[in-house]
């Protein structure tokens, strides 16, 4: 039977990497243990100690498409992939509060660029940010060491992710906006919150519970 018309069994994807680290303590407190080891096992679908639960660890960008055709009933995704995604198909019911870094604008100094070019992984983002403002930048699609653009001439702006800030100082470049606060998301199917209310219902309760209240900073 196709899993999402069982109504009980539930599958979420999960991004790999800093999310995934993130999440796991965060599932571990509402008795959601992987049977297998992530960081050893090269399986990408996981078993896990709540046999109605199982994980699928995927890239970052293919979350939202997982849980979009229900191939996973819920993910936990970067609220700067889903803003990238721009899919009105999905819930997005709770904020984590893991994986919190910013979505930001920078370069090698604040001087204006008449028509900006902008290297990022996150076009739809970057070009809504700028027409907001009224420009539209020459926007070079990259997929990785954004950081590098400015230095080797490629792009006068970078739009990506900073944490401590100590990639961009590292490499010469500063800050010069914010575009977005970004944490993980829980992201939810539109049919498995009607087809699986009650697992699906259970699952956000659950995960609400073990949300810890954001630091004071
Ligand atoms: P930092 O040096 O601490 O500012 O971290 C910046 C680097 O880490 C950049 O390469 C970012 O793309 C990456 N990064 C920061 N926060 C996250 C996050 N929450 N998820 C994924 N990558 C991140």
């Amino acid at each position: 039977m196709n899993r999402l018309h069982d109504g009980k069994t539930l599958t979420l994807a999960v991004s790999k990497g800093r999310i995934l680290d993130e999440a796991l303590p965060l599932l571990a407190r509402i008795g959601v243990r992987p049977l297998q080891d992530p960081a050893r096992s090269r399986k990408l679908i996981l078993d896990t100690s709540r046999p109605e639960l199982r994980l699928v660890i995927i890239r970052a960008q293919d979350v939202p498409t997982y849980v979009e055709h229900g191939a996973a009933e819920a993910g936990i995704a970067g609220r700067d992939v889903l803003m990238e995604y721009e899919s009105g198909e999905l819930y997005e019911p709770l904020d984590l509060g893991i994986a919190r870094c910013r979505l930001v604008v920078a370069g090698r100094d604040h001087a204006p660029a008449a028509r900006p070019r902008v290297a990022t992984k996150y076009p739809n983002v970057t070009r809504a940010y700028y027409a907001a403002r009224g420009e539209q930048p020459e926007i070079i699609k990259l997929y990785g060491s954004m950081e590098l653009a400015p230095l080797a001439g490629l792009a006068d702006r970078i739009v990506d992710l900073v944490d401590t800030g100590r990639t961009l100082r590292e490499n010469g470049l500063v800050e010069i906006a914010t575009i977005a606060d970004i944490s993980a998301r829980l992201i939810v199917n539109k049919a498995a919150m009607k087809v699986k209310h009650a697992a699906v219902r259970r699952l956000i309760a659950q995960l609400r519970g073990a949300v810890r209240p954001r630091a004071r900073d």
